[in-house]
């Protein structure tokens, strides 16, 4: 059986309108191909982000209760336009999950990990979704089935950035594949899934497209497209850059890249299973499914060539020298990297020079501060904040000069393909 991955992003079903339309493109896909589909479906807008303020011991106990409400409300107020029967199936489905979030968020913290709590808290949001989404494409008369993606991805314990295991899971999709015959619906959650030990995992914030690509993984799948509100891939993020151009066609190595460089439209691990196995990915928008859209795929070059760029704001850039004037060497560098490895900081860019070394990396408050301390110890350390690390792939001296448009270059390096520059960033 054919089968093709589709997943839905927590903007295409952030009302009631958008469930509207994200039905309306399940239903033309559905005319233009008899494969089998899943549907993986974020949580609804917003919510993850307001689940993640109602975690026990995050939020102040009498915020909790306006908090759940505000919850509670949002996603009923979209199946009150949705579901016009206050008798539909799906209210007591729904009521059922909004009391065990409450439970969840009334238990205790003390003692408990946070991570663990976590998982235990924001998985509500993809249920609530995936119940509200499969419940009203079967009113609409698809032929539709919901699944607790729980009982096929496995992951280990590691609460809130769990890894997949890719073995176990393989194991898991039997019951999946018999009921995704012909033309059949499978609506399913991305981002959670379940530890060795039963318990809830999740895989990281934004990790539904991941979820995705395991899925069609696991189940060879003939594609996976994810439903954007943008045309597809831009060269550069339309927040940061007027006049972007749609990428038609990524090579899969070039998406890695791009993901390595942060951009924010794919998820740094959602390539490579989906590379493994030959399966391209299609980024369409929601707004305009009728248009093309990109493919990442076997392509040996980007199409159109242009310039692209990732724009990282909020950058620090570090310099430490020795306190001893001696040169960087080896054992220097060691040191630096095992401090950062420990606070898990990812280096954005590096260079080197014989009497000092630089680095920047992501701001954090905390971790900065805890890392300067420990950096002091043994080195001179200054460090500038507020900067921007503009990444140009395809980049020509023209282009860099107009990105940086007079703005001093703190630090600058290019390989034949990739220009980046430290700037200081404008206030937005
Ligand atoms: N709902 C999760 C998040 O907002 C996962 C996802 O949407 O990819 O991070
Ligand atoms: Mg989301």
């Amino acid at each position: 059986m054919e089968i093709e991955v589709h997943k839905f992003g927590g903007a295409s079903v952030n009302s009631a309108m958008a469930v509207e339309n994200m039905a309306s493109i399940v239903a033309r896909v559905q005319s233009q191909s008899r494969a089998g589909k899943v549907i993986v479906v974020s949580a609804m807008g917003k919510t993850t982000n307001a689940l993640e303020r109602l975690i026990p011991g995050v939020c102040e106990p009498e915020m909790r209760e306006p908090l759940l409400a505000d919850v509670i409300e949002y996603h009923l107020q979209i199946l009150r336009h949705l579901f016009r029967s206050p008798k539909a199936l799906v209210y007591g489905l729904i009521k059922k999950l909004f009391d065990e979030l409450r439970s969840e968020i009334m238990a205790p913290a003390e003692g408990r990990d946070y991570n663990l709590l976590y998982d235990r808290v924001v998985l509500y949001g993809e249920l609530l979704s995936t119940t509200i989404v499969s419940q009203y494409l079967m009113q609409q008369g698809i032929d539709c089935k919901w699944l607790d993606v729980r009982e096929v991805i496995t992951t280990n314990e590691q609460h809130r950035a769990a890894l997949v295991d890719m073995e176990a899971s393989g194991r898991n999709t039997k019951q999946l594949r018999t009921d995704l015959t012909e033309g059949k619906v499978v609506v399913t959650q991305g981002f959670i899934a379940s530890a060795h030990d039963g318990s809830t995992t999740t895989l990281g914030r934004e990790g539904s497209d991941y979820s995705a690509a395991v899925l069609a993984y696991l189940l060879d799948s003939k594609s996976v497209t994810i439903w954007k509100d943008v045309e597809g891939f831009l060269n550069a993020d339309p927040k940061y850059f007027h006049n972007t151009v749609k990428v038609r066609q990524i090579p899969y190595s070039e998406a890695i890249e791009l993901a390595y460089y942060g951009a924010s439209i794919i998820h740094p691990k959602t390539v490579k299973p989906l590379q493994n196995k030959h399966i391209p990915l299609y980024i369409r928008s929601f707004v305009t499914p009728e248009r093309e859209g990109s493919a990442v795929g076997e392509f040996d070059k980007i199409e159109p060539q242009t310039p692209l760029y990732i724009f990282k704001r909020n950058q620090v850039l570090v310099s430490v020298m020795p306190k001893d004037f001696s040169f960087i060497a080896e054992d220097n560098l060691e040191v630096i990297f095992a401090e950062l490895a420990r606070l898990n900081l990812k280096v954005n860019l590096m260079q080197n020079s014989a009497l000092s070394f630089s680095f920047c990396v992501d701001y954090n408050e905390v971790l900065l501060k805890e890392l300067i301390e420990r950096l002091q110890e043994r080195f001179v350390v200054k460090y500038n904040q507020e900067m921007e690390l503009i990444t140009i792939r395809y980049y020509t001296q023209e282009v860099i000069d107009s990105i940086v448009e007079g703005r001093e270059i703190v630090v600058e390096q290019r390989s034949r393909i990739t220009a980046q520059v430290l700037v200081a960033q404008w206030c937005s």
